[in-house]
C-alpha cells in the first residue's frame, strides 16, 4: 500500500511532535500542515516536521489521506465545516483532542457520507506548547485511546490504529463517554485543582504579602508545573466535558469534606488508612511502567524539602 498524504492542522506541541514522529518512522508520503499564525508556520517549514504549509486549514487538508486536527478543541467543528467540501472521498480525518464524546458531537452531523471520522486521544503530552515544543518520542510508549462509534468505518479504523503503532504507541479502544468519565478523574480534575490552589496561593501571596512562591516545597511545586499548561487548551477541555468533570467534581468534594472531617475530629485512623490506600495505587500505577519509581519523579535538587 503507498504511504498516505498526511495534513496536520494545528502546528503546536502534539502537532509537530507527530510530524516528528511521521517523518522519523517514513509514514507519509507528504505531510501538508496548518497553523493559524504566520509565525507558527515559518517555524514549522523551518524546524521541516512538516514539507509545506498553506494559510487556510481546507488548503493543508486537500488532497490528503489522512487529517489530524490538533488544534483546540473549540476549533473543531468550524475546522471541520471549512475542510469538509474539498476533502477527497475515503479521507479520514482523526484528532487528537482530550475529550472524545464533544468531537462526535461536533462533528458527526457535518461529516460527508464518503469522508471517515476515528476520534483518537494520545495520553501524552507535556505543559509546553507551540511548533518548537514538540519531538518525535513524545508518543513512545504512551497510550492513544480511539474512540470509533458501531457506524465508523473499520478500515479507516485500522489506519489510525496501525499509524500510531509504527509511531511507538500503544493504541487501545474504548467507549467516547467511557474515555471521557476516566479522563475527568485522571487528567482534568487534577488539572482543576492544580490550576485552583496555585491561583489559591498566589492570592494568598498577594493578600498577606507571605512567602508561599518563595519558599514553595515539591508538591506545590509539582502543582505549578501542571497549573502552568495552555489555558486555552483547558479552557476548552473543561467547557466539553462538563457533564463527568462535573460528576467527578461532586464525588471528589464528598471524599474532601470526608478527610476535613477526619482532621477535625483527630481521627487519624481515618487519615492513615486513606493514606495507604492511595500509596498502594501510586505502586500500581509504576508498576503498570506509567511512571517512574525514582523519588521525586527523578529530579535531583537539594532544594526539594517538603
Ligand atoms: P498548542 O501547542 O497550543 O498548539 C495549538 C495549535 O493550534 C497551534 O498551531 C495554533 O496555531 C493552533 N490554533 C490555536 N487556536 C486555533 C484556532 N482558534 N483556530 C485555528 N488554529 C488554532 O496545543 P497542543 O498542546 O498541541 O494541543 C492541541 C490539541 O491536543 C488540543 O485539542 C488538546 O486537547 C490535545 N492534547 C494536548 C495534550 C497536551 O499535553 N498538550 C495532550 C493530549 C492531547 P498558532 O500557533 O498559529 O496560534
Amino acid at each position: 500500500m503507498t504511504k498516505p498524504n498526511i495534513a496536520l492542522i494545528g502546528l503546536g506541541l502534539i502537532g509537530s511532535s507527530l510530524g516528528h514522529a511521521i517523518k522519523k518512522h517514513g509514514l507519509a508520503q507528504h505531510v501538508s500542515g496548518y497553523a493559524r499564525s504566520r509565525k507558527t508556520r515559518e517555524t514549522a517549514l523551518d524546524i521541516g516536521f512538516v514539507d509545506v504549509v498553506y494559510e487556510s486549514a481546507a488548503a493543508a487538508a486537500q488532497g490528503a489521506d489522512i487529517i489530524f486536527f490538533n488544534v483546540p478543541m473549540g476549533a473543531f467543528y468550524s475546522l471541520a465545516a471549512e475542510i469538509m467540501p474539498v476533502l477527497k472521498p475515503g479521507a479520514i480525518i482523526t484528532d487528537v483532542g482530550s475529550v472524545k464524546a464533544s468531537v462526535i458531537e461536533d462533528i458527526s452531523p457535518i461529516l460527508r457520507s464518503d469522508v471517515y471520522l476515528v476520534p483518537g486521544h494520545p495520553i501524552a503530552g507535556t505543559e509546553q506548547s507551540g511548533p518548537t515544543s514538540g519531538f518525535a518520542e513524545l508518543f513512545v510508549g504512551r497510550w492513544c485511546v480511539l474512540t470509533p462509534t458501531p457506524e465508523t468505518n473499520l478500515r479507516a479504523v485500522e489506519t489510525v490504529a496501525k499509524l500510531w503503532r509504527d509511531i511507538g504507541s500503544d493504541v487501545e479502544f474504548m467507549d467516547a463517554d467511557h474515555h471521557d468519565m476516566v479522563l475527568a478523574i485522571t487528567s482534568h480534575i487534577p488539572h482543576l485543582i492544580a490550576y485552583n490552589i496555585v491561583g489559591t496561593a498566589s492570592d494568598l501571596e498577594a493578600d498577606t504579602r507571605s512567602d508561599v512562591i518563595k519558599f514553595s516545597a515539591s508538591g506545590f511545586r509539582d502543582f505549578t508545573r501542571i497549573a502552568a499548561s495552555d489555558p486555552v487548551m483547558w479552557r476548552d477541555i473543561f467547557l466539553r466535558n462538563k457533564r463527568a468533570v462535573l460528576e467527578m467534581l461532586s464525588r471528589f468534594n464528598e471524599d474532601l469534606t470526608a478527610l476535613q472531617r477526619a482532621i477535625r475530629h483527630d481521627d487519624g485512623d481515618t487519615l492513615q488508612s486513606m493514606f495507604s490506600r492511595t500509596r498502594d495505587i501510586r505502586k500500581s500505577i509504576i508498576d503498570a511502567g506509567q511512571d517512574m519509581a525514582e523519588p521525586n519523579f527523578g529530579r535531583h535538587n537539594k532544594t526539594d524539602e517538603h
